[in-house]
């Protein structure tokens, strides 16, 4: 008999099944269903327990719910106002609405029970303040503020949202000692798709609707995800609870639409420095054209805003749906996963279209099942809950079950947005990148210029690395397991995606995001196929080469930070060009190996050479545990500098960007801060997590 692979389903049928399976007008049911009502974090009960009776519908019998308590915040009320003070008087010149339009065209909308923008994990407090422009808010921003002489101290800040995760601008404002803090959503972040350039607005066109308001977390995702109170261990009822003031603000914050910072950022013209003489580095906005010259300020002694934020804190229930199907092999388990959470009733895109992708990946699987097949490995989907916190749900189910994933896990897939544009946008680990090239060959891309266009022909072929902002953080940095995160995000000419606000609904997703729902069923397809190949293939479907040279390539990228260092002071890289070298010629040979034993399993073996088959077996069995070790050879348990719940020593969010990876943290930022000791001590760690790797595949 044949290798267990394809257990009642030879591995091409398993594939047709999956090509085959996945359905628009299912897509968009579930779509439908998820985007309804509101569902934010620890308020979604009613759909973990549909989307459990769903999978178990679609034949996947083990689904239960996985609940933790956790530490989180709803809206109570606010307030954000720009004041103008005379003497003992004071007038109110604008109180902004902090809502955003009523839309016929889009009922959820209307919603009464819509819930009030905010800021997840924001702090309560009511200040009244002058204030200042500060461009988006990056750590550089505020330092060319500070060099400019810009008093900060005590002042409220207005930025742009962009560039870096919102909760790290929050971060630095407080660490300058300003008081509060104020982000919009600038149509300069738009592109050319804007009323400045002539498209309507949303609902009557592709541009933003200028009531559009993005709510999101300032939790300091570069520091810790997950539960605040519970750090590196899982919120179950009962358990101890830290302080969460080191991974949360501490100043109040609040969201805001174009529309409605106007007043705030026209009574700043003529104030201070003008952001566009002030640095070449300083852009103004996209808020010229309605009369906005982008004074930096501060606003005139008299000027001030008024930002009350008033935030209830609970510690309450919040659900994850696991759903298992054990494989043949009971210790090499792919997780699945995408989070059902979202600020507002919608969130067709964010997080819906994967949740929607996820529903149909399983549906898949589950006719495969039916049609007899087994997996290999075992299978867990998983639907996470409170990821827009702080990717809550995940990270404290890792934390959980970490002694069991680091001994099975092989890797983990997620999808956030499925579908929100036409770019195919993937991230992940090195190991995981033959995957990726694998399967965007075999689905057929829904835009095509040439008919017979797959992803990978469309697709620019680049594949980012992970930083953070979704459910794969725990398992890459944390866990050390190999994580990949796609979907179609916006493309430049694609119809603005209104992210975290009202407007990410169905309406908006069936006449603008994905009308014929295609980009759905195309993540779907990816996701189920990446999903088949790792469960499925005899030897784990993963590359070290690839890996080595990342390794290489995330080198010479840290090598120009060692020249800014002071005093004729030189850093000496040799001895980790070494070691990459080291593990780069054991890669090539270790994949080579698994390679022939991959040719091998294919041939056919006579009876009467038995023990050549038992043989085989066991060395695949050998080559999938060391695949399977690789990632988990880069952790360093006593963590990065300042951030010791990221063990990862090549891979986590940058210090200061959030969403986008940073490679070799512990290094770099040492090498940028010219602690040249501390990159010395890097250098070594990461060495011998290197020269780990490398005797694990030797
Ligand atoms: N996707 C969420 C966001 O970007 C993640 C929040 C977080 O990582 O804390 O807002
Ligand atoms: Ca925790
Ligand atoms: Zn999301
Ligand atoms: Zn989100």
């Amino acid at each position: 008999d044949a290798w267990p692979q394809g257990f009642g389903l030879p591995f091409d049928q398993l594939q047709q099944v999956l090509l085959n399976t996945p359905s628009a007008a299912k897509a968009r049911e579930w779509s439908e269903y998820y985007t309804a009502g509101p569902h934010l974090a620890g308020k979604n009960f009613s759909q973990a327990l549909w989307t459990l009776e769903k999978w178990k519908e679609f034949g996947v019998e083990d689904t239960t719910l996985a609940t933790y308590d956790i530490y989180l915040n709803y809206p109570q009320d606010h307030r954000l106002a720009l004041l103008k003070k005379s003497g003992k008087d004071t007038e109110v010149t604008f109180e902004a609405t902090l809502e955003e339009d009523v839309l016929e065209e889009d009922p959820t909308s209307s919603l009464p029970e819509r819930v009030p923008v905010f800021h997840g994990y924001s702090a309560s407090g009511n200040v009244t303040a002058q204030y200042v422009y500060a461009n988006f808010g990056s750590y550089k921003d505020f330092e060319d503020l500070v060099n400019a002489n810009v008093t900060l101290e005590g002042k409220i800040a207005i930025v742009k949202y962009g560039g870096i995760f919102r909760g790290l601008k929050v971060k630095r404002a407080q660490e300058l000692g300003m008081v509060g803090v104020v982000i919009y959503s600038d149509p300069q972040e738009d592109g050319e798709i804007t009323e400045e350039n002539g498209y309507e607005a949303y609902p009557d066109g592709p541009a933003r609707n200028p009531s559009a308001i993005q709510r999101g977390s300032t939790q300091f995702l570069s520091i810790m995800p997950g539960d605040p109170t519970t750090p590196g261990y899982p919120s179950k009822p009962g358990c101890e609870r830290q302080d969460p003031h080191g991974s949360i603000p501490s100043i109040p914050s609040l969201p805001i639409s174009y529309k409605e910072v106007l007043p705030f950022l026209k009574a700043l013209n003529g104030h201070g420095p003008k952001a566009s003489d002030f640095n070449k580095y300083w852009q103004g906005g996209g808020l010229g054209y309605k009369g906005v010259e982008y004074n930096i300020g501060p606003s005139p002694e008299d000027v001030v805003i008024n930002l009350d934020n008033q935030q209830e804190y609970v510690t309450t229930p919040l659900w994850n749906v696991i759903g298992v199907v054990k494989g043949h092999i009971a210790d090499e388990v792919i997780v699945l996963g995408n989070h059902r959470d979202a600020w507002i009733a919608g969130g067709a895109g964010d997080p819906n279209s994967g949740s929607a992708a996820l529903n149909e990946v399983i549906r898949s699987f589950g006719e495969a099942m039916k049609a007899g097949w087994k997996p290999l490995r075992t299978i867990v989907f998983a639907s996470w809950d409170g990821e827009e916190y702080g990717l809550l749900g995940s990270t404290e189910w890792v934390e959980e079950y970490l002694p069991w994933l680091s001994k099975a896990n092989v890797a983990y897939l997620n999808v956030d947005v499925a579908a929100a544009g036409t770019d195919f946008g993937p991230r992940a680990a090195p190991l995981l990148n033959k995957v990726i090239y694998d399967v965007t060959g075999l689905v057929q891309s829904p835009n095509q210029t040439v008919p017979g266009q797959t992803v990978r022909d469309v697709w620019n072929g680049k594949i980012a690395t992970m930083g953070s902002g979704s459910d794969f953080t725990a398992f890459q940095d944390f866990a050390g397991i190999a994580s990949l995160d796609f979907g179609f995000g916006r493309g430049a000419n694609d119809p603005v995606y209104h992210y975290h606000s009202n407007y990410d609904s169905f309406a908006w997703m069936e006449k603008f995001g994905d009308k014929n729902w295609e980009y759905h069923i195309a993540t779907t397809k990816l996701w189920a196929l990446a999903a088949a190949q790792l469960i499925e293939t005899p030897v784990i479907s993963f590359n070290a080469t690839d890996y080595a040279l990342g390794l290489g390539s995330y080198l010479s990228r840290a090598k120009p930070s060692a020249d800014q260092l002071h005093d004729g002071q030189h850093f000496d890289f040799s001895g980790l060009d070494l070691s990459i070298i080291e593990f780069l010629e054991a890669a090539k040979t270790f994949d080579a190996w698994t390679a022939d034993l991959n040719t091998k399993l294919g041939e056919d073996i006579p009876w009467y050479h038995w023990w050549k088959k038992v043989r085989l077996l066991f060395q695949v069995r050998i080559a999938n545990n060391k695949y399977k070790g690789i990632e988990r050879a880069f952790l360093y348990q006593p963590g990065l500098d300042g951030r010791d719940w990221f063990k990862h020593v090549v891979f986590a969010p940058g210090i200061w960007t959030g969403y986008s990876g940073a490679t070799y943290p512990g290094l770099v930022e040492s090498l940028e801060a010219g602690d040249v000791e501390n990159a010395k001590k890097w250098s070594k760690i990461i060495q011998e997590r290197v020269g780990a790797a490398t005797k694990l595949i030797s």
